[in-house]
């Protein structure tokens, strides 16, 4: 019998040492290009049908992965366990590292050159900007950034993105307004420079204080993507075909007075999204505390919990892929 390579173009079964993310670090979204962003999300759609078609099936049989994370997580720590798992693999859940040997004062290569030799992934969670670029010095295996301080969070990012995609069909020609904490908010700073890549209008809306960083700001600029930034939601929203709203960073704060000052600065309400237009979503990258009020939860706009679920779908896709699978 032959069977039709249009059906499931890639994900073939067996080892694909050639494939082209093989064996290769997520660190930045400044790794992909439009061509990249395609192929992920392809592959991740098909993992969206393969699950809602199978649930789980044994793509990643007999590998392991493992989940380090040394900040806090729900999301993004469960949903690399339910990928992995999905996919038929296993995984070392170090989600309290003040039980492993780090509260003994073991340093991160360190404990990254362990974990490697027991798992064929490293997903790690740290506080400090370049963490993960510097554990994936010292890893053979493949490292995915789930977060590093206030800098990055690529496969966020690349979830957001596809949330896009599956909610409103493609990502040209469209306004997008982040909202919220766009200083300390590292989710904010990987979808602006991923969304960069395509044609879209940026509009910035914070406190004066939590501004989009001018490093991030410039290098937009430099590719030429019109970018407006605003202390009210007023005149941006009517425009927005995407709302994107963050929740104030109240962990990088030194100055508790400061984040009193700003939190609660916006928040969405039904009212709120009377003035939006009728086809557009709101997003979050959750958790949300108090920018987005429960009532909103019902309005088909609302995109923030199927999110979550597209969040499944593309670390399946990037597991895969590393790992030569797709
Ligand atoms: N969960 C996201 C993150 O880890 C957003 C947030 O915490 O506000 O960055």
């Amino acid at each position: 019998m032959t069977t039709n390579p249009t059906l499931s173009p890639h994900l073939p079964f067996g080892d694909r040492q050639t494939a082209p993310w093989y064996g290769k670090d997520i660190l930045s979204v400044k790794q992909f290009s439009r061509a990249d962003l395609t192929y992920i999300f392809e592959v991740a759609h098909e993992m969206r049908e393969m699950v809602a078609r199978v649930g789980t099936f044994d793509l990643l049989k007999g590998k392991i992965l493992t989940n380090l994370f040394y900040e806090p997580s729900t999301r993004t720590s469960s949903s690399f366990t339910a990928a992995m798992e999905r996919l038929g693999g296993s995984v070392i859940p170090i989600n309290e590292v003040h039980f492993s040997s780090v509260s003994k004062g073991e340093s991160l290569p360190d404990t990254v050159r362990t974990l490697e030799c027991y798992a064929d992934v490293i997903v790690l969670r740290h506080p400090e900007v370049g963490a993960s670029a510097m554990a994936a010095e010292y890893a053979r295996k493949p490292v995915i950034n789930a977060g590093d301080g206030i800098g990055e969070h690529p496969t966020q990012a690349l979830l957001d993105l596809f949330t896009i995609v599956e909610e409103l069909g493609e990502v040209d020609g469209l306004t997008v307004t982040l909202l919220g904490d766009l200083k300390y908010g590292r989710t904010v700073h990987s979808l602006a420079r991923l969304l960069s890549l395509y044609d879209v209008r940026l509009q910035y809306v914070s406190p004066e204080i939590l501004r989009m960083p001018e490093e991030i700001v410039a290098e937009l600029e430099e590719r030429g993507v019109p970018q407006a930034a605003h202390t009210e939601l007023d005149t941006p929203l009517p425009g927005s075909d995407v709302l994107y709203v963050t929740r104030v960073q109240k962990e990088r704060f030194t100055d508790l007075d400061e984040y009193e000052s700003v939190r609660g600065a916006f928040i969405i309400s039904p009212e709120t999204l009377s003035g939006a237009k009728e086809r557009m979503i709101v997003m979050h990258p959750l958790p949300r505390v108090g920018e987005i009020t429960m009532e909103v939860d019902a309005d088909p706009r609302a995109a923030y919990f199927r999110q979550m679920e597209y969040g499944l779908y593309v670390r399946m896709a990037l597991l895969a892929m590393v790992l030569g699978k797709a």
